[in-house]
This record gives structure tokens, sequence and C-alpha cells, in this order.
């Protein structure tokens, strides 16, 4: 595979054991592999990264295990950091600033995941890629694979939202559509991957088991860093699902440490809905692992993950940052998603405003300093469910 200079291979974080690019999970232990890199040969300035366009999570490529000109990519990332003073001024707090990941080219930031994850496919031959997805890491791995002329075999829950299994379909994936919510999903890929997927060379771009989207996620905190000026935000507020942009987020910032950077970490806090907040729980209750949700019941789809695999490893980058968790009930998280629409005009998505209305939570009971810093995830734009949006309004006889 065509790597980058200090990508040395992938770290199990339960074992430490290293292997080589192309594996999935630990083959000693199980565990999630963490591509890991030997920072003293990056030699990377505030003043170089400043003379580079603004066009492309790519634009971090020595921080990335594959060259920019190897990647699958649709010009994801780089997406705006919004001001947001009305939130700013509600909350009590010196600034609120929106990443609007809505901006990428399939409307989330799943992107970020899937083009690292296609290019490590694709590097390695790949003919199929599948995946079990609550909506938009499906639509985001059909666009990639599509652009790779790789086929996609994608797993949706019945409940996933309709602009989610369209583009499904328009990209050429192959769709599975399975009733009920994203363990029936998960399941119902398990299955074919037993069935048919391994004998015939599919490639997991799957939460955590190909160990290449976190990694691609991970960018968000380089632009977000770099778009304050290298002022490291007090509080990041992530709508937490899978936890994979959240401990990415978290790894970035400590690798632009490393590298001597920045001095201070972000505080990351995780945003859950209250219908399925199993990091939330083990947070507020002290403990490293999650209990596995039983009944999960949200409207938030990118985040109803009842059983979260990586909570350990979520739970420690919430500590470690400072940070904390906070949940929040989904008729508060529908009215910020349209106070924000209304107030600032970004469009936040129902799962995304979890981030906003969490904040909002964290704001009240007096986490927040009169002069923090404070950045909201949007992770996809609201117009893949504006109907879930508009009808909370009709809900109220608007
Ligand atoms: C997938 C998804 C999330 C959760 O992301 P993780 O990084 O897995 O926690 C949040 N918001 C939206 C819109 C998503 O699609
Ligand atoms: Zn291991």
């Amino acid at each position: 595979m065509e790597t980058t200079a200090a990508f040395v291979g992938l770290s199990c974080i339960d074992c430490g054991e290293r292997f080589d690019p192309d594996a999935n999970r630990c083959p000693a232990c199980g565990g999630i592999l963490d591509p890991a890199y030997d920072y003293g040969v990056i030699d990377l300035t505030r003043e170089e990264l400043a003379e580079r366009p603004f066009d492309s999570m790519w634009r971090y490529e020595e921080l990335l295990p594959f060259p920019r000109e190897s990647a699958i990519t649709i010009e994801e990332g780089a997406t705006p950091l919004v001001e947001c003073e009305k939130l700013a001024a509600e909350m009590g707090v010196g600034r609120v600033l929106i990443k609007d990941e809505g901006r990428n080219p399939t409307g989330s930031f799943k992107d970020r995941g899937q083009t690292v994850a296609m290019t490590a496919a694709a590097q390695q031959g790949a003919s199929d890629v599948a995946l079990a997805s609550a909506g938009n890491a499906g639509q985001a791995a059909a666009a990639y694979a599509g652009r790779a002329d790789i086929d996609a075999h994608v797993f949706l829950p019945s409940r996933a939202g309709f602009t989610n299994k369209a583009m499904v379909n328009v990209h050429g994936g192959d769709m599975t559509v399975v009733g009920g919510r994203i363990g029936d999903a998960g399941a119902a890929y398990a299955d074919a991957m037993a069935e048919e997927g391994e004998s015939e060379g599919w490639h997991s771009v799957g939460t955590f088991v190909t160990p290449y989207r976190h990694e691609g996620k991970k960018t968000m905190a380089y632009e977000t860093i770099e778009q304050l000026d290298w002022e490291v935000p007090d509080a990041v507020v992530y709508p937490t699902g899978g936890g994979v942009g959240l401990v990415g987020m978290h790894k970035a910032a400590t690798e632009l440490r490393e590298l001597g950077l920045i001095d201070e970490l972000p505080a990351m806090y995780a945003a859950q809905s209250s219908g399925c907040a199993p990091i939330v729980e083990a947070f507020e209750a002290g403990k490293d692992r999650h209990e596995p949700v039983e009944h999960p019941d949200t409207i938030c789809g990118g985040i109803e993950i009842p059983d979260p695999g990586a909570s350990p490893w979520i739970l420690e980058c919430l500590r470690e940052s400072g940070g904390g968790a906070v949940a929040t009930d989904d008729e508060e998280i529908l009215e910020s998603a349209i106070g924000v629409a209304k107030g600032e005009g970004v469009e936040m998505g129902a799962t995304c405003a979890a981030a906003a209305s969490g904040a909002w939570k964290l704001a009240d009971e007096g986490e927040f300093g009169a002069d923090d810093t404070v950045v909201l995830l949007n992770t996809a734009t609201s117009n893949k469910d504006s109907d879930v949006l508009r009808s909370h309004l009709m809900g109220k006889g608007i």
C-alpha cells in the first residue's frame, strides 16, 4: 500500500501490538486498531499550513495514513466554522461556533471517514465493501465506492431517513433495508458477511472495523483549531453515537500537542438523547464501560447506538480532556434544531441538534465560563431530515 512517511502501521488500543495497514480488528485480541505515526518525521508549522489552500481535509496529509494524490476524494472537509453570536449571548459564554459538517459532499461528516476507509479499500484491491449504518455512513460509503469503482453493500434499518435510502440507490449501491433499528441492520450485515461476504472478499467499512474512519474524522479538530487561529476551544460538544469522531478529534488534538503546535487539549463533551444515552450513563456513574441500552428510543437516528463497542475509549477521551457527557430529551433537541435554524440560519440536523441542546444544558448547569469558546458539531445538514423538523412544528399547531 502507498502510505505517508510518518505512518508506521496500526496499533491495537487494547494490547498495544502493531500490525500492517491492511488489518481490520486486532488479530491477537480483537481490539480496535488505531493508525500510528512517527511524529518525529513530521515537520509541520503553523506558517506552512497557512500557506496551503483551505480546500480539503487532505491538506493535512502528513498526519494521514495515505498521500493526497492516492485518495478517493470528493473534496470533503474544509467546512466553515460559523460564528453564532446569539447562541453565545443565550448561553452566557464568550463565543459559540458551529462546525458545519452539513457542507460535505453527501451532507454529513461521514464523508471524512469514508474517504480514508475507501482509499484503504481501493489500495487493497477491494472489489466490494460492506457496512451497516443508521443512514449517513451508508450514503457516504455508496458515494465513495462509486467513485472508486467498488461495489457497496449497505445495510440500513427501515427507520433510516428517506434521503439516505434514496441516495444509496442513486450512487449505485446495493441496499438491504432491514425492519427495525441499527442492531437489526447490524445482524443482517453480519449474516451476509458470513454467508457470502467473506468468501467474495468484501471489505468492511463499518464503524471501528476499518481502522480508518476515526482517522478521517479527526481532521475536524485540526481544522477547527486552525480556523480559530490556533486558539484551542474550551469545549467541543459532539453528538455521540459510536464515538468515532469524538475519539478522532481527541486524538488529533493530542497529535497537535505532540507536534508543538498547541499546548492545551479541548474539553470533549459527548451529547446524547436521553432515549439512548449509554455513554452519559457510564460517565455519570464513573464507569469505564457502558451498559447496553435495552430499549433505545429516540428520533435522533444518527446517535441511536445502544451498544457502542468503543465506550472505554470514548470515556477515556472525555476524562482525559477534562470534558463530560450530557443527555437531553428529543423534544428539547428538536426545539434546539429549530431555534438554531431560526436564530442563526444554520440548518442543523435533528440528530446533530443534540449538541446544541446539550450545550444549552451544560451552560445552564454552569459548566462553561463567561469567556469560554464553545464549538458545536453540526454533523449533518437538516436537509436530510427536514420532514422530522417540520412535523415537530405541526405538532405545535404551526
Ligand atoms: C453517525 C452520526 C453521528 C454519530 O457519530 P459518531 O462519530 O459515530 O459518534 C452523529 N451525527 C450524525 C448526523 C451522524 O450521521
Ligand atoms: Zn490487541
